[in-house]
């Protein structure tokens, strides 16, 4: 018989000549096993998934006893389904009342694409405005506002009509103009080596946006749900979004998404056409059972308060290292900046052998990620920092 490997090369479509191919059998917590038996810790939270850990109790037991009741009824929208209710109304009430009408998707591809066919038909307009080395997703609807042209040149045609700012250049704003549908932004920048705001930058980008008419997404897809030490980044700033795009963490480990906005623009999609936007699975009520749970968790703990110090035991830990460059952080999304790609190459397979899992970005060749599940505890920061600096030593 074909071992899993074979079957995994031979059947499962690739997104590189270079997949990780690690076997995993079991993850609970930060932790991941193989067959046999080696510990990895999932220092990536699976990409920015996995904020209460992997397979934590409470959520695990809310998805089976969901499953046990029903999985999926009928297309999205027409049934009343007690998950999806209860999620976006516990959702909505930690969120300003002008984004208290959710649009569940499956992935934030879909969300970031709703969200911009939501501004296109609520201001009548059709350009959009998007950032250089800004991701929200692998669509083609996404991919029209990704902003790197080596990702994108050999997809096109896209939708015309976005143009491409600098990220916390302040002068480029005033090319929002009335023309403008929307905005979409990161409001920290994640592929590109997480790049947090300057002060005042969103503030200046909202302003412009009132100014002219625009409609201003932010993409919280990998920033959401506690990773930055407040449910929403944009929490942080007071700078409110007319629409908050989410995915990843929010399911709890399920997939899920969704664009947030307030009931009387979301309205716009009932009509002319009606069915102008809708999914089959999208608000799963089995992932929105456990997006319910994991949310509970979120605020009922401590977990988001103690992102900044946890950030910071990591910053402190690593930061005197000579071969790290810079850290840049927004509380437990970081990058680790190394001084050349072959040195982050020949780390992240150190740290592979050594147990550690972590990524690179897409944007940023000489960084590697640190953003684990938010459970990880002080003692686990100190024993991991301890081999990264171990592995670091040995490039
Ligand atoms: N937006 C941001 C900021 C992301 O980081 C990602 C994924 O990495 C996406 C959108 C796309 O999400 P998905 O992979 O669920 O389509």
């Amino acid at each position: 018989m074909n071992s899993k490997r074979e079957l995994f090369y031979r059947h499962i479509a690739m997104t590189s000549p270079f997949p990780l191919g690690l076997e995993i059998v079991r993850a609970e917590g930060i932790y991941m096993y193989d067959p046999e038996g080696k510990i990895y810790i999932d220092l990536v939270s699976g990409v920015g998934v996995s904020n209460v850990g992997h397979c934590h109790k409470k959520v695990v037991d809310a998805v089976k006893e969901q499953a046990e009741k029903y999985m999926h009824l009928l297309v999205y929208g027409e049934i009343i389904q007690s998950p999806q209710v209860l999620f976006a109304q516990l959702l909505t009430k930690q969120l300003p009342s002008t984004l208290d009408s959710v649009y569940f998707v499956n992935s934030g591809s879909e969300a970031t694409d709703g969200a911009v066919k939501l501004a296109k038909r609520f201001t009548g307009r059709h350009e959009m405005i998007a950032f250089n080395k800004a991701y929200h997703g692998s669509g083609q609807g996404p991919m029209s506002f990704l902003g790197d042209e080596e990702m994108t040149q050999n997809y096109r045609p896209l939708i015309p009509g976005t143009r491409f700012l600098d990220f916390n250049d302040f002068e480029q704003i005033n090319k929002i103009d009335k023309n403008s549908a929307c905005v979409i932004i990161e409001p920290v920048q994640g592929e590109a080596g997480v790049v947090p705001p300057k002060k005042g930058f969103l503030a200046a980008i909202r302003k412009r946006c009132d100014e002219t008419g625009t409609l201003l997404i932010f993409d919280e897809i990998q920033t959401g749900f506690g990773r930055t030490g407040e449910l929403f980044f944009f929490q942080k700033e007071n700078v409110i979004p007319d629409i908050l795009c989410c995915a990843k963490a929010m399911g709890g480990g399920m997939p899920l998404g969704a664009f947030i906005s307030s009931k009387e623009k979301m309205n716009v999609l009932t009509q002319n056409p009606i069915l102008g936007h809708i999914t089959t699975f999208g608000g799963h009520p089995v992932s929105c059972a456990a997006a319910l749970a994991q949310l509970e968790i979120l605020l009922e703990t401590d977990l988001i308060s103690l992102v900044e110090k946890k950030a910071q035991l990591f910053v402190t830990l690593l930061e005197k290292h000579p071969k790290i460059k810079t850290i840049r952080n927004s509380g437990l999304l970081m990058a680790v900046e190394l001084n050349s790609l072959e040195e982050n190459e020949k780390l992240f397979e150190l740290l592979t052998e050594n147990g550690i899992v972590t990524d690179p970005f897409i944007f940023k060749e000489n960084a590697f990620r640190i953003a684990p599940p938010l459970i990880i505890t002080e003692e686990e920061i100190i024993s991991i920092c301890k081999t990264i600096n171990y592995c670091l030593d040995n490039i």
